[in-house]
């Protein structure tokens, strides 16, 4: 697919042919978004420009979906992946038409697989709409965004151009981690990874020397995975020292918690959910349904607590919800055990406090309790920032600093309403989105697919009503009764050059 050359001046863009709806970000997120859009405009007959902007290769993969190591599974399974809330075995029919013939929902696909799922998908989303909806893929970073004087937005590019949009969706992922927690002569060190999911990372890392993963959450367990040879150590360290819980072989089915939750203050709600996981846990023999059943609600309790109250369960028990909710798939789960066992992977809680070059090229680290530990390489495995301007991405400093946007509760991401960005004075009438992980402050959980589809599928029905407002089309939005989504062949003789290598699907 050649770009459309993009706006190389403001004055270029007065007359705007089409509603246009700009994507920042092609990951996961953007890539939902672009799929669900493009499906909804054609079915509701909404011409519009879609453009997708992100530097990455390829749409659908972002930091989670690259990683062409077999051994890295999703962390959900199947059956929770698929595009469509409302069609849940999608992910295991494309799964099944692309070689795995015998996958079932309950099964951990690998994460490279699920990336050209979605690519997948949103290439014959952006096939079935042509005609109706035009799609661009501009590989760059946005680096800001501004009102334009018709009611729309500006968008700048790293590579100087504009895009002018009706709308603008910003799927830009979880703001990378300020390693705030490192030494300084960590943070100066070579032998120092900051960022392990930037590809090409763990290229120097290599197959000797050992390694000290900062963090023991579910990036740490996938490292622990990934770094796993014979002859060498794998140390992981976090305040807590504990490792993700396994899903279960054979789940059960969610157990939703009692009604009225949502009124309790916190220490009510703790006492109340420990009551719902004890129960369960009697009538099941397992806990897990009953955090399933309280997934769905975990917007709502999170909104229901004052600020005090997020701060005080970040502080008491975050962590502990975290390792129960943020599970690994239980093949890993038993890799990581055989290498515990074998002492190539240890745990421990501790607090780094130093770090200091070795004669040998690595590096010293020293703990809180006075402990010393020699590696070969540290890994930051502590995860993305909270703020949403924590990486330092001059697109999010500047709607902050602009007042386009404002920080979310206890600094956390930024304010939202189902979706659309509040600005730095409360007001909510810009054709502004975000989903996904700036919206963790509002709703806590929200970096899964789970909840990530179903605000794509949000967010595309406001972008649409904001087009119908201002340009007209067919406002039904239902599909009609009994289709599903199948896998159609794309048209004969259709517009494959549509798709682009951003969309091409690499299994
Ligand atoms: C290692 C790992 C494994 C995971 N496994 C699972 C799993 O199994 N199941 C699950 O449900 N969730 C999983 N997750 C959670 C994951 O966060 C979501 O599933 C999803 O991938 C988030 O997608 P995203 O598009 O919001 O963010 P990202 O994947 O971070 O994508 C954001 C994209 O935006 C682009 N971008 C950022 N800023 C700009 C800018 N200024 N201009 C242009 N482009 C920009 C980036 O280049 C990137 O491509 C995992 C996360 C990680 C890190």
């Amino acid at each position: 697919m050649s770009v459309v050359p993009v706006v190389p001046s403001p004055s270029c863009e007065a007359v705007r042919p089409r509603p246009t709806v700009a994507v920042v970000g092609a990951g996961a997120a953007g890539a939902l978004v672009a799929i669900h859009l493009c499906e909804s405009a054609a079915r509701r007959r909404i011409p519009l420009d879609l453009v997708l902007v992100d530097p990455a290769p390829e749409a659908g993969r972002g930091a989670a979906y690259a990683t062409e190591d077999p051994e890295l599974r999703l962390n959900v399974p199947v059956g929770g992946m698929s595009c469509y809330p409302d069609d849940p075995d999608h992910f295991r029919r494309w799964l099944c038409l692309h070689g795995e013939s015998t996958v079932t929902a309950r099964d951990f696909a690998s994460r490279y697989r699920y990336g050209s799922y979605l690519a997948g998908t949103l290439g014959r989303a952006v096939i079935a709409a042509h005609g109706t909806v035009s799609v661009r893929r501009l590989r760059t970073r946005a680096t800001g965004c501004a009102d334009a004087a018709d009611g729309g937005l500006e968008l700048s590019l790293a590579d100087g151009a504009t895009v002018m949009a009706h709308s603008v969706v910003l799927a830009t992922g979880p703001a990378a981690g300020r390693a705030g927690w490192a030494p300084a002569e960590l943070v100066a060190s070579d032998r120092f990874v900051r960022h392990p999911w930037t590809p090409g990372a763990l290229d120097a890392v290599g197959t000797s020397g050992d390694v000290l993963l900062v963090g023991t959450g579910l990036t740490a367990v996938d490292l622990a995975l990934a770094l796993d040879r014979p002859g060498r150590t794998v140390y992981a360290v976090s305040r807590d020292g504990l490792l993700p819980q396994a899903h279960a072989v054979a789940p059960l089915p969610p157990v939703p918690p009692p009604p009225g939750l949502a009124a309790l203050p916190l220490h009510l709600l703790r006492r109340e959910v420990t009551r719902h996981v004890a129960a369960t846990r009697r009538a099941h023999g397992d806990w897990r349904p009953a955090l399933d059943g309280l997934r769905p609600e975990i917007g709502r309790l999170w909104q229901g607590l004052t600020d005090d109250e997020r701060a005080e369960f970040l502080g008491r028990d975050a962590s502990r919800w975290n390792v129960h909710r943020h599970r690994m798939a239980p093949a890993a789960a038993e890799t990581i055990a055989r290498a515990r066992a074998a002492d190539r992977l240890r745990v421990h809680a501790g607090r780094v406090v130093s770090a200091t070059p070795h004669e040998d090229g690595g590096l010293v680290v020293s703990f809180a309790d006075g402990r010393e530990l020699q590696v070969a390489w540290v890994v930051d495995c502590t995860g993305p920032g909270l703020a949403a301007d924590a990486g330092g991405d001059p697109l999010w400093s500047g709607l902050l600093t602009d007042g386009l946007a404002a920080a979310g509760p206890l600094g956390i991401g930024v304010s939202t309403v189902r979706g659309r960005l509040l600005d730095g004075r409360g007001h909510r009438e810009r054709p502004l989105f975000t989903l996904g992980a700036p919206r963790r402050g509002e709703l806590w959980e929200t970096t899964a697919i789970p909840e990530i589809r179903t605000q794509a599928l949000e967010i595309t029905q406001s972008v649409l009503a904001g087009l119908i407002g201002a340009h007209g089309g067919r406002g039904d939005t239902d599909r009609p009764a009994g289709s599903g989504y199948d896998f159609p062949p794309a048209p004969p003789g259709g517009p494959s050059s549509l798709i682009d290598d951003a969309f091409s699907v690499k299994q």
